[in-house]
């Protein structure tokens, strides 16, 4: 039997609006003592109404655009109805059949291993969070009310995934999209995106056609935090499942699991009650949303999306998409990256050396350097100070400007590593750094042969085993070398040197 994976994802982000999504209690409750951002409001009591927040409402909208969707003109919220303690009001306010936004689509060009695909969406909308249940070592249940009615918005895909990367992909994808709006902080493992995963498997023939254009009963693994689990929760879903079918056993019905972490598998959980459970009906307290006129002025501040920089930086300055992904990681990062490489190409472009026919070239090779020294140099240095691109001193000018110097053999490695470490710590640029430490690269010939014939007579044993064929040991005079000169002398004109000498 042919199996393949169907997969869905709905996710829940959390938008970083001050207030929450129908009071004016702080939405943020990392760090708070529970039950104080609380008020009647989102404790549902009676009598009180409940009004929209503008800002959610705006981003909401501007998430849709951003994900290419169509915007409802008139849209509205719904009370979708169950009775649990984490819901003070024994309902949610959500939408149902008129969402914030309905057709979008994810575009994902970086697959790790994989051809671009498109991920069709179905919906967005627009609801307020439950509270959370802490179960207390005592045994009991406590419920902190902070978490309950901040703004969500849940995006659904059509089950399109057939594989754990595509979905992992499809997340990264989503957090930078949220990031780059600035509409949320996108943080999994704090909470602000949580992933329902829908899975069942179906039969394909040969060809990997469908055997039937029906689908299967889903199983759904609830709120999922990190990559990790998204990844091993389908990879453990899809072994399970199809060990069902190949027992003639396929699930009948839908089922509701949860990832275990510590067990490194998913649980049955209480079952799924159907959508008609809920008794959805129009929030008659909320006025419907008119949509359209706020859909016109966000659109004018949509930013560069992240598929479109991506394709910018490849197509502009070469860059691959491995470097890409870890540039736009971090919007700081990627403002930081883009500033200083439009100071370099302004700095490549009076270069005398490089004509119009060498730039690509050169432009390339400047890149790689750039890329080098920022992406595995800088950070390293940054974790090193356990301080990040958003709070560190060193200006994008001043880093252009020590790249430039690198890339012109004005400054070698070790020493650069020295003088980029010191920029950061005092905030200087390359070149009064380069003068306090004394970091002029040797091109002096002769002050090198001098260095290289002191180490030669220091060091007897490793050269007559040099001369007598351990080629290798030229790698221990050069070492010696950089340290007489501290880390002056380039390290393959050493090389050249020491040949010359030693014959
Ligand atoms: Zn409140
Ligand atoms: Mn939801």
């Amino acid at each position: 039997m042919n199996l393949q994976p169907v997969i869905g994802l709905e996710t829940h982000v959390q938008l970083k609006t001050k207030t929450k999504l129908f009071c004016g209690c702080l939405a943020h409750s990392e760090n708070v003592a529970p039950n104080t951002n609380v008020c009647p409001v989102c404790m549902g009591h009676p009598g009180t109404l409940p009004l929209p927040n503008e800002q959610a409402v705006t981003w909401a909208v501007l998430l849709g655009l951003a994900l290419n969707g169509q915007i409802t003109p008139h849209s509205k919220f719904d009370r979708k109805n169950y009775f649990y303690p984490d819901l003070p009001k024994a309902y949610q306010i959500s939408q149902f059949d008129l969402p914030i936004m309905t057709e979008g689509e994810v575009e994902l060009d970086d697959i790790p291993g994989e051809q671009p695909k498109t991920i069709r969406l179905e919906r967005m909308h627009l609801e307020e969070d439950a509270a959370k249940n802490i179960h207390g070592d005592d045994g009991k249940t406590y419920v902190d009310y902070n978490r309950g009615g901040t703004p969500l918005c849940e995006i659904v895909t059509a089950p399109v995934f057939e594989n754990a990367a595509q979905a992992k992909a499809y997340v990264q994808e989503l957090r930078l999209l949220v990031r780059t709006l600035g509409i949320s902080d996108g943080d999994l493992e704090r909470g602000h995106m949580r992933c329902d995963v829908n899975i069942s498997m179906r039969e394909v023939d040969e060809d990997g056609k469908p055997v039937s254009p029906m689908l299967s009963p889903k199983t759904e693994i609830k709120n999922i935090n990190s990559f990790r689990h998204i990844e091993r929760a389908i990879a453990y879903e899809i072994k399970r499942q199809t060990a069902l079918w190949e027992a003639g056993n396929p699930p009948s019905k839908t089922f509701t699991r949860g990832w275990n972490d510590v067990k490194q598998a998913t649980e049955e959980q209480r079952s799924k009650e159907d959508s008609a459970d809920y008794r959805y009906f129009p929030e008659p307290d909320v006025p419907p949303l008119e949509l359209t006129s706020i859909a016109k002025l966000v659109k004018r501040r949509l930013p560069e999306l992240p598929a479109a920089k991506r394709a910018r930086l490849k197509a502009e300055y070469g860059f691959k998409a491995e470097d890409i992904r870890m540039i736009m990681e971090d919007p700081a990062l990627t403002e930081f990256a883009e500033k200083a490489l439009s100071e370099l190409g302004a700095w490549l472009q009076t270069k005398p050396d490089v004509t119009p026919e060498h730039m690509p070239e050169a432009r390339q090779k400047l890149t790689k350097t750039f890329s080098g020294w920022l992406l595995s140099k800088l950070m390293g240095l940054l974790e090193e100070r356990k301080i990040d691109v958003k709070t560190m001193k060193l200006t994008p000018e001043d880093f252009s400007e020590f790249v430039s110097l690198i890339a012109d053999s004005k400054l070698t490695g070790p020493k650069g590593l020295e003088v980029l470490g010191k920029m950061l710590d005092d905030g200087s640029d390359p070149s009064h750094v380069m003068e306090e430490l004394g970091a002029n690269r040797m091109d002096d010939m002769l002050a090198l042969e001098v260095i290289v014939k002191t180490v030669v007579e220091e060091n007897p044993k490793e050269v007559e085993r040099y001369q007598a064929g351990e080629t290798k040991l030229i790698q221990f005079l050069v070492g010696q070398v950089m340290k007489a000169s501290k880390g002056n002398a380039d390290p393959s004109k050493t090389a050249q040197v020491i040949k010359n000498i030693l014959g």
